[in-house]
């Protein structure tokens, strides 16, 4: 029995999004799911959030009354694109029963819709019928399935993120989308734990390049230190320092195609940072970037002085592998 309650969603909230080259209205939500069935990253704290129902319908109505919520709240009409996130993976049907993804897709036909999901759930079945009652016609590709994939090397997905998945099986998941009509979003980690400055820029530019063409959407996420995680045990000790903003910069300057990138955190210890005095210009920066695609307001950003630039040019340099982060 589906309850009629409202019930308020993990968060949600309303944005500009980049898409086809244009600022759209976007409606994001994070809904309370029966979490995420994998719930091992090293660096993810969001595992800790699920809903623990008796039965498959009490978690569709769980869902549903969040759904709900957010209708009387948002005028629909308003929104060309709606992202929708869980503490998981939309697309598993042990996390996000099937009845309710249906009604997602009821619900949003005719947006673009962004879900994101582990590649182990994007499935023909599953991802064709989302697509085909999502789809009225008014877009190409109404449907971006969005992976973390974090790299494209499966070593470090393996050893520093414990992601518990492969480049193979990104690829595979991306081809399933791709033949049902949905596009792909991949989200990638810019410097997960146990890697020094140069190594975390040297990975992501090699992974935006491997990435070039394959996928319609890229977004990269600074590292951020996040409560409860095994992440936050190794900063607490002086063994990780999240991202420099410079690096930041640096690596979108030079990207072989737009990459979105929203730094949560900026400017703060447990977020990428610099010095304090820099951070904010250059955080609100990168979010302009986003929505603009504006590369010479990236390149004006990384020719700023600031008395932290040197030392972020001589972390690059020396901060080694097998030492502790050189500065906190
Ligand atoms: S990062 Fe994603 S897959 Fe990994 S534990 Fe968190 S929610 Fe699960
Ligand atoms: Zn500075």
């Amino acid at each position: 029995m589906i309850s009629e309650n409202l019930k308020k969603p993990l968060a949600y909230w309303s944005g500009k999004e980049r898409y086809n080259g244009e600022a759209v209205d976007c409606l994001t939500i994070i809904f309370e799911s029966g979490g995420c069935s994998w719930s091992r990253c090293r660096m993810c704290s969001y595992r800790h959030e699920r809903y623990r129902a008796q039965s498959c319908d009490e978690l569709a109505g769980h869902l549903h009354a969040q759904l709900g919520w957010v209708r009387a709240q948002f005028s629909l009409d308003d929104f060309a694109m709606v992202k929708i996130f869980t503490s998981g993976s939309f697309f598993d049907p042990a996390e996000v029963p099937p009845v309710f993804q249906r009604e997602v897709a009821q619900v949003f036909k005719g947006k673009i819709v962004i879900a994101e999901s582990r590649p182990e759930f994007i499935t023909p079945d599953t991802i064709g019928e989302f697509v085909a009652e999502l789809n009225d016609g008014t877009h190409t590709t109404p449907l971006y399935c969005a992976v973390g994939l974090e790299t494209t090397s499966d070593p470090i997905r393996e050893k520093c993120i414990n992601k518990g998945f492969t480049y193979g099986d990104f690829k595979k998941a991306a081809a399933v989308a791709h033949t049902v009509g949905a596009g792909v979003k991949a989200y990638l980690l810019f410097k997960p734990l146990f890697m020094t400055e140069a190594e975390a820029v040297i990975d992501m530019r090699s992974s935006l390049a491997e990435l070039a063409g394959t996928v319609e959407m890229v977004s990269m996420n600074p590292c951020t230190v996040q409560k409860r995680t095994e992440l936050e045990l190794y900063w607490k000790q002086g063994a990780y320092r999240p991202p420099y903003l410079w690096s930041v910069l640096s690596i979108l300057k030079d990207a072989p195609m737009h990459v979105t990138c929203d730094p949560l955190g900026g400017g703060q210890k447990r977020g990428p940072h610099n010095c304090g005095i820099c951070d904010y210009e250059i955080t609100k920066g990168i979010r302009d970037y986003s929505l603009t695609a504006d590369r010479d307001l990236i390149g004006e950003l990384l020719d700023m002085e600031c008395t932290c630039k040197s030392e972020w040019e001589y972390v690059l340099i020396h901060e080694q592998p097998y030492c502790m982060p050189l500065t906190r």
